[in-house]
């Protein structure tokens, strides 16, 4: 058992950026930051595109912004929360700038602003194509400077402990030993990132699989907005691989075409923005597309456009490719969409507070509002960093009225079994559920009926359940029990259903 001023469960931007904050603000508070995998394995440390931001502070930029993050999101938006994020944008991006991050830049000087899907002007920093592997890098680097802050890998949140709506503290197993330890905290913030794990076609790491969202949810918090999962149009699509590499936004932005294995670019019979259409407008035409000419993927067309200039913007996605006999001056890309970003999750103020007290929680685990149904491109950093800072504000300001509420590991573990041995039970469930879900996706935007898919899911998650009260528990059975529970949160009956 162990006790800390403040729990982070999580080292992607989200929870180093919250970290970091308060250790600069509350030099003599203990922070205990801790991930399930190594430091650096996040969905943060994939993102290719960047952070879309206003850094000339020109009034009428903000509201071309907001606007184009309101039309994204059709409706669902919370305006205000919207209005928060894209106005503190540029001074958070100054903070990534001194704390390490470096975004590219033109000859004259100015920022190299990358433009994407859904955009009305190009307002992107990024560092190359490897943007988020400069954040991680970064923000891992300047957490290292501060000793109240202590860092501990391979520590599996397993459950939060939370009794009358208020959270105390969580348990944890140690990945290799399967050993529980509870850690008790004053405030507990959550940065678990995403879900895209749940479907068959992810771009998201294996580390994706819901877990804080599953916590929190399971311990009475509020969820909100999972109905909308966010697919990018243009995954690598080669078998069998998971993750799924990701062909960035930004490619798209840069000119590259949207072709079928006819040669002709469909997205324009679809949308009048064609490619630069928003993403659920993009990774519809696409399947419509596969349905309709019975293709497995269409292709991205780069072959036209100037080789130096996209080596120096994409040298991760040329390089990537050529490892897969992809030379893509020469060849045509096959893409297809993978499920990309959970766009709801916990629910938060503008604080980041959940629903139980001293609980918190930031990130792609969060839902607050910004990004309604459909995410803009590279509002999801940016979302990070902000509520970051807004959280940080508010813990600093409460922590020292909070004190530590303990209870003994034995009773909170009486009920629970844990084995390290890894069985092969769950592995076909898992296979099974994450078919499924993709499946479920797929006939939800072509508009087919979805009562048989349903009941597929619901069956597998009855076995998933009954296997996990009946056998002694490890870290892939508790993740494939919250890619279930994030399954059902996704699949519920909506209110006009
Ligand atoms: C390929 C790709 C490209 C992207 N490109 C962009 C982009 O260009 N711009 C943009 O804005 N967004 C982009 N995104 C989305 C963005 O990267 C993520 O939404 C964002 O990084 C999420 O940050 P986070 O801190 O919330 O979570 P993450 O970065 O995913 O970090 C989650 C952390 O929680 C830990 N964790 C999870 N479960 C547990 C548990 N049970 N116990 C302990 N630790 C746990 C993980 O190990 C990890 O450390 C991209 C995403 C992907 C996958």
């Amino acid at each position: 058992m162990m006790e800390t001023d403040v729990l982070i469960i999580g080292s992607g931007i989200a929870g180093l950026a919250f970290a970091i904050k308060i250790a600069e603000r509350k030099p003599n508070t203990t922070i205990c930051l801790v991930t399930k995998a190594d430091g650096f394995e996040s969905n943060t440390k994939y993102a290719q595109g960047g952070i879309a931001a206003v850094m000339d502070n020109i009034t009428a930029s903000f509201e071309s912004h907001i606007k184009d993050t309101i039309k994204a999101g059709k409706g669902f938006c919370n305006v205000e929360t919207v209005s928060l994020v894209i106005k503190k944008a540029p001074l958070r991006l100054k903070e990534l700038i001194k704390w390490g991050t470096s975004f590219d830049k033109t000859e004259n000087g100015n920022w190299d602003l990358g433009l994407e899907g859904g955009h009305s002007v190009a307002r992107i920093l990024h560092h190359k194509d490897q943007t988020g592997w400069a954040l991680e890098k970064a923000l891992l680097n300047k957490m290292a400077e501060f000793k109240n802050i202590f860092f501990f890998t391979d520590l599996f949140a397993s459950k939060l402990l939370v009794k009358n709506n208020l959270c105390t503290g969580a348990i944890f197993l140690d990945r290799t030993t399967n050993h529980p330890y509870a850690i008790h905290a004053k405030i507990i913030y959550i940065a678990t990132g995403g879900s895209g794990q749940v479907f068959e076609k992810t771009t998201n790491p294996t580390i994706a699989t819901g877990d804080g969202v599953a916590m929190a949810y399971r311990a009475g918090a509020r969820v909100e907005h999972m109905a909308f999962y966010q697919f990018h149009p243009t995954a690598l699509a080669v078998e069998e691989v998971n993750p799924s590499f990701l062909i960035s936004e930004a490619v798209r932005g840069f000119g590259a075409y949207l072709i079928n294995a006819k040669g002709k670019r469909f997205v324009f019979d679809y949308h009048p923005d064609g490619e630069l259409a928003t993403r659920d407008i993009v990774s519809e035409a696409i399947f419509k597309e596969l349905l309709r000419t019975g293709e497995k993927h269409v292709f991205l067309d780069c072959r036209h456009l100037d080789k130096t200039l996209f080596f120096k913007h994409f040298p991760n996605i040329v390089h990537q490719c050529k490892n897969l006999d992809i030379d893509v001056f020469l060849d045509l890309i096959p893409v297809a969409p993978a499920a990309h970003y959970q766009c709801g999750g916990i629910a938060v103020n503008k604080q980041a507070r959940t629903s139980i007290h001293n609980l918190y929680a930031n990130g792609e685990c969060a839902a607050t509002g910004l990004h309604g149904a459909n995410r803009l491109a590279s509002n999801s950093l940016l979302e990070a960093v902000v509520f970051a800072h807004e959280a940080a504000c508010d813990v600093a300001k409460r922590l020292p009225f909070i004190s530590i509420v303990k209870e003994e590991i034995h009773s909170l573990l009486k009920n629970e079994k844990f084995d390290t041995k890894e069985s092969n039970r769950n592995t076909n469930l898992k296979k099974q559920l994450r078919h499924w879900m993709y499946q479920y996706y797929l006939h939800t935007c072509l508009g087919q009926d979805l009562s048989f898919i349903r009941k597929e899911i619901s069956n597998i998650q009855q076995k998933i359940e009954k296997n996990f009260v009946q056998y002694n528990q490890n870290i892939p059975a508790i993740e494939l029990r919250n890619m279930s529970c994030i399954a059902t949160l996704i699949t519920k009956l909506q209110n006009n259903e």
